[in-house]
């Protein structure tokens, strides 16, 4: 086999799993409630079986009921691809683990990985966004409490 080729899958199996998830949880995608997740795991396998690649992909699945085609019923429904557990191919020229929309705070992980990758002048210019976000949040935060405290008086006022 040359350098650097990954071996030819000659079989593939897959195997679908549903993952409940609380209800009105809403899609990234086309952001309608999502019914429930599919965790679908497909393998590659190799003449004798074995398996020698295994990859995991998301999909939400939007229920829309029934309906009778000539006696027959219809399942309504569509999927929406959230994203793979991770990317092998992105993976080998952006070490960040990429994960899929099914993992929520990825980019906390990505901006972590980042760091280790960057040189000092890109270092203080996060630095000086780093502090300007923090700033707005502060800001915020004051305003929220600003906020809440009129609201009271006003409450308190009526
Ligand atoms: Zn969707």
């Amino acid at each position: 086999m040359p350098r650097g080729r990954k071996p030819q899958c000659v079989k593939r199996k897959k195997e679908v799993e549903q993952i409940l998830v609380p209800q009105l949880t809403l899609c990234y995608r086309c952001s309608e409630p999502i019914s429930y997740l599919q965790k679908e795991t497909r393998y590659c396998l190799d003449a004798d079986g074995n398996v020698i690649a295994k990859h995991v992909y998301y999909y939400a699945v939007h229920y829309g009921g029934y309906t009778k085609q000539g006696g027959k019923v219809q399942l309504n429904y569509h999927r929406c691809y959230l994203g793979s557990d991770e990317y092998d191919y992105v993976e080998r020229f952006n070490r960040l683990s990429l994960a899929g929309a099914i993992k929520e705070d990825r980019y906390k992980d990505y901006l972590k990985r980042i760091i280790d990758y960057v040189d000092e002048d890109m270092l203080k210019k996060m630095q000086e966004q780093i502090q300007q976000q923090l700033k707005k949040l502060e800001e915020q935060k004051q305003k929220d409490k600003l906020d809440l405290l009129i609201k009271k008086l006003n409450e308190f006022a009526s």
